[in-house]
């Protein structure tokens, strides 16, 4: 779309497509008569790495109905769509080019959620808004910093619980005597469980058809299927689906918080990364709302929901922010595979893998514990390079935006940061994954067996993993037990171990 100044114009508020909210510090002080919106979909933000057509659709319908809100708002948006033929295709070109137009005397954006894209936008003649709608501002997690260098998410969350007074009683203390229920919230899904609910679609009108006409044309190379579109792309959506979930899915969300189960890929999670990280949805509204519903609600549930939006979510965007751009580049256990080729395709005879991985493909969504101990949990006792596992993830995931993507992938599951995001790497044999799912019954594998043509690949390289990195963890006081087994081990069954733990990584690739 040109460009077009027709009257001198105060202010030029940029939107990036993750920044869909007009409550953000950027709108304080709109003023329809002299500030004007710019909004841009770019090839460069969806090709910098390969994107899910399903991630690119959902992000481009969700900003186009933004722009529409906005315009029904009476605000001026000037949009450019991926097919503009001004179109520049990269957010700062897009930027100087609406500057060079409409000659704002201000331009206001919100920090972006990469710190790519903030290096870009900086020196380009932008003011950059801290973004307000965290519970935790950068400054306050840097002061929390200065107090505990080496902080783990448990310090940190409970220091959230303090500052807002969320699950907190009269007199200071964590509602129900304990910080954490997390002990209650291990339930493998059986026969007798609830029945887990379906999740609302959501129909696709005009402009998200549009949208995803748009993704088929301009990234038809993109990774990933487009075959049905149900997400919800506006905030009224977002505001339904947070409902649902309080209503139907929440009462059960602690107990099966960690299950597995074959053709189910949401469970009793939410599926509120996406809203929440584009901010049609915001932190504080989602916890409000949980915590109204509190009567009908298991402790152990609430509890382990706010955790993991007040604790987990904040932790990992302040350590982020706090230790990039070095971040990136940690690999503290000097992992040096490629990505298998499989996790791109789900071309696998391990049944947990090629279902999580078809999860992703069909869905642009696995939920938490298959990111964790299935797909990270795999590359992980591979040996595959960090920063590659987290290029998959931000390629793969609706709801991956550099700030949560790299400290989870890189930090979380891989162990890349050294210990940062948690103190132990979480590793497990095959037996765990059996314990949480119905996978292995069907699988050609043995998931307690780690050595032989049936062993599971899993359970093979769980302990040549805890044998290669023997320096590093055996005196991590939690994980001696998993040492005192692997203590248990013969030379010959090491051997052997070793051997077939060679065998896959030299496939894998
Ligand atoms: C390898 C790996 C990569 C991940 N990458 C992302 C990512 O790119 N984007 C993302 O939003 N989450 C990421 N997570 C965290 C978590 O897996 C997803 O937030 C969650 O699966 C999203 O599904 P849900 O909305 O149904 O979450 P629920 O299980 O219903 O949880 C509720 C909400 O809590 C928040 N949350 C929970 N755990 C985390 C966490 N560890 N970090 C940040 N927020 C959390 C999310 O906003 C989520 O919507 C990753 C986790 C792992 C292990
Ligand atoms: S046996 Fe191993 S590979 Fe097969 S489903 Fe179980 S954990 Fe996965």
């Amino acid at each position: 779309m040109a460009l077009r100044a027709l009257k001198p114009i105060r202010t030029m508020v940029v939107v990036l497509g993750d920044q869909l909210n007009d409550e953000l510090a950027t709108f304080d002080q709109f003023d329809s008569d002299q500030d004007v919106i710019v909004q841009m979909e770019v090839k460069e933000e969806a090709t910098y790495i390969p994107q899910h057509k399903l991630r690119i659709a959902f992000f481009f319908a969700a900003m186009r109905h933004f722009r529409d809100e906005q315009t029904r708002k009476g605000r001026t948006v000037h949009y450019s769509e991926i097919g503009d033929p001004d179109n520049r295709q990269s957010i700062a070109a897009e930027v100087r080019r609406s500057i060079n137009q409409l000659q704002p005397k201000t331009v206001l954006v919100t920090e972006p959620g990469d710190w790519r894209v903030k290096r870009a936008l900086e020196g380009q003649g932008v003011t950059i808004v801290p973004d307000t709608s965290f519970l935790c501002s950068t400054k306050a997690f840097s002061a929390f910093l200065e107090e505990h260098p080496r902080p783990i998410m448990e310090t940190f969350y409970r220091h959230m619980r303090r500052q807002t007074g969320y699950l907190m009683d009269r007199r200071g203390q964590p509602v129900g005597k304990q910080w954490n229920f997390d002990r209650d919230n291990r339930s493998s899904y059986s026969r007798n469980s609830p029945a887990i609910p379906k999740r609302r679609s959501f129909a696709p009108d005009d402009v998200t058809r549009k949208a995803i006409a748009d993704v088929l044309r301009h990234f038809q190379g993109s990774p990933g299927t487009l075959a049905s579109f149900d997400l919800p792309v506006t905030r009224d959506q977002a505001l339904r689906t947070l409902r649902d979930f309080i209503g139907e899915r929440l009462p059960s969300f602690g107990k099966y918080q960690d299950a597995i189960v074959e053709g189910e890929y949401l469970l009793f999670h939410s599926h509120l990364s996406g809203a929440l990280n584009l901010h049609l949805l915001n932190a504080k509204e989602v916890l409000d709302a949980s915590l109204d519903a509190s009567s009908d609600v298991p402790l152990n549930s609430l509890e382990g929901f706010v955790r993991q939006i007040l604790g987990w979510r904040e932790f990992v965007r302040g350590i982020y922010w706090a230790k990039m751009p070095t971040y990136a580049d940690e690999n503290a256990l000097e992992a040096d595979l490629s990505m298998p080729r499989f996790y791109w395709t789900g071309a696998t005879d391990m049944r947990c893998l090629a279902e999580a991985i078809s999860h992703t493909i069909a869905h642009a969504y696995a939920h938490h514990i298959e990111r964790l101990m299935v797909l990270g949990l795999y590359a992980l006792l591979l040996g595959v390079r960090p920063y590659d596992v987290h290029r998959w993830h931000m390629s793969m995931f609706l709801d991956a935006i550099d700030w949560v993507s790299l400290p989870n992938t890189l930090g979380m599951s891989q162990h890349g940061d050294g210990g940062v995001i948690g103190t132990k790497p979480y590793v497990a044999s095959g037996s765990y994954i059996n314990r949480m799912s119905n996978h292995c019954g069907k699988c050609r594998y043995k998931p307690t067996q780690a050595i032989g043509d049936d062993a599971c690949p899993f359970t093979t390289l769980y302990w040549d993993f805890l044998d290669r990195h023997r320096t590093r963890f055996s005196r991590n006081p939690r994980m001696q037990p998993q040492y005192r087994n692997l203590d248990r081990k013969s030379a010959d069954e090491m051997r052997a171990i070793r051997h077939r733990a060679n065998n896959l990584k030299a496939r894998a690739i």
